[in-house]
């Protein structure tokens, strides 16, 4: 019965760390770096109770599962909570005395970290299933290494070998459930953030679509009265202020045009269209834009990819996003315009630049109302864009990296 509310109290040393995170710091640290940080220490807090409250399977053989705390430190962390953490746990091994089970936890962290670390690339670029294969073999390589080093510095026996493969049991089955837990919980979790966003933009639509041609007519009149009050015998100073005037209005009228076109589009004004010819299109319309900038557009384009959306619409956004991609490189360069098909069902645009790139906070603001770097930029391209791919249930991510260039992906679900 003992053991078995000790294996208990681990468990709940792994669980806690993860609700502390997710009830209390996800939401208010908006940091990743802080995040990370605290994630770090909760772990390192759980390795420490971990390690004083083991399974005591009689003599010398304390069991627990201070590896879970460190695999989950380090394939969601990084590096460096890696290697504290590794740290961490051999200077409180080391309080406990030097002894066979220090070396043997020495030995197996230098065996299994590098692992761990050399993995955690492609589990932070991983999708949830592919996470949870990644930890779970993790976990049971550490066990593997673990019971082959106490095999040996210990001598094999069956009683102890009984012990150690509980053990490894123990650990596979408590990773593989925590994991899921925090790749569910996680999911939810960006999924909320997602609909506050989408909420957020249907609210501004409804406004505009109210307002807009309310201030559009009033706008019209005043132009058309300039456009009288411009006669051949004014002087040259009044002639400007009139031209200012009529060149502001036409530019608040275009703020108003790109509003308008954001919205979303009615279901009847989808239709079967073809990506690359689409794409064709747009890159033969913005030909001359590029031209000016010095830019040169190269594509490599799938004939033949069908889906259903609205092509003025689809245009419209793959129009906004190649003109930034333009606008961000003052000096010319190249963009590289592709359309594949994925194996997944989606037909993937990519629109890459060599420009000014951004940083991980300006991606983030990306596609907010009103966020623009530019002197003379609206801050609507993107948002109208965002809106547009996912009222056709796509998605649009952006790799980017200052002074490099700018990826844009896009992927809409495919249809036969
Ligand atoms: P605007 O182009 O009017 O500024 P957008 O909504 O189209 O508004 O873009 C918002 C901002 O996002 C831009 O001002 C720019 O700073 C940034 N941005 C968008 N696309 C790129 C890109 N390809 N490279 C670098 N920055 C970009
Ligand atoms: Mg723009």
């Amino acid at each position: 019965m003992s053991l078995l509310k000790d294996f208990l109290l681990q468990l709940t040393l792994m669980v806690i760390p993860i609700f502390i995170y997710f009830t209390f710091i996800i939401e208010r640290v908006k940091r990743s770096k802080n995040r990370t940080l605290i994630m770090s220490i909760l772990w390192g807090i759980s390795i420490i109770f971990c390690m004083s409250f083991p399974v005591n399977f009689g003599q010398n053989a304390r069991l627990e599962i201070r590896i879970i705390p460190l695999l989950f430190g380090t394939l969601y962390g990084g590096f460096w909570p890696g290697i504290i953490l590794s740290a961490l746990i051999i200077l409180y091994r080391l309080y406990f005395g030097i002894s066979i089970g220090f070396y043997n936890t020495v030995l197996v962290l230098v065996f299994s970290l590098p692992v761990i670390l050399f993995f955690q690339r492609s589990f932070a670029s991983s999708k949830k299933d592919k996470r949870v294969k990644i930890a779970v073999s993790l976990a049971f390589y550490y066990c593997a290494i673990g019971l082959t080093f106490s095999g040996f510095l210990r001598g094999f026996s069956i009683d102890h070998l009984k012990v150690q493969i509980i053990h490894l049991l123990f650990v596979v089955v408590v990773t593989y459930f925590l994991t899921m837990l925090n790749e569910t919980i996680m999911e939810i979790h960006k999924l909320r953030l997602e609909m506050q966003k989408s909420e957020k933009l249907r609210v501004i639509s409804e406004l505009t679509s109210v307002f807009a041609h309310e201030i559009r007519n009033p706008m019209q009149v005043t132009r058309g009265f300039l456009q009288l009050l411009n006669e051949p015998d004014l002087s040259k100073e009044k002639k400007e202020y009139i031209q200012i005037s009529i060149e502001e209005l036409d530019r608040a009228n275009g703020i108003i045009s790109d509003f308008l076109s954001f919205g979303k589009p009615t279901i009847d004004s989808n239709e079967r269209i073809n990506v690359g010819y689409q794409l064709h299109r747009v890159v033969n319309i913005i030909k001359g834009y590029s031209l000016n900038h010095s830019v040169e557009i190269k594509t490599d384009i799938l004939e033949n990819c069908w889906i259903y959306a609205n092509p003025q619409k689809l245009n419209q956004s793959l129009i906004n996003i190649l003109k930034n991609a333009i606008e961000s490189m003052p000096n010319g360069g190249i963009v590289w315009v592709t359309c594949t098909s994925t194996d997944d069902g989606y037909i993937k645009i990519t629109i890459k630049d060599q420009g000014i790139g951004m940083t991980k906070k300006q991606i983030e603001r990306l596609g907010s109302p009103f966020y623009s770097l530019k002197e003379s930029g609206t801050g609507l391209g993107m948002m109208v864009s965002f809106q547009i791919v996912h009222s056709f249930k796509g998605k649009i991510q952006v790799n980017s990296e200052t002074d490099k260039g700018t990826e844009f992906i896009i992927l809409l679900p495919q249809i036969a």
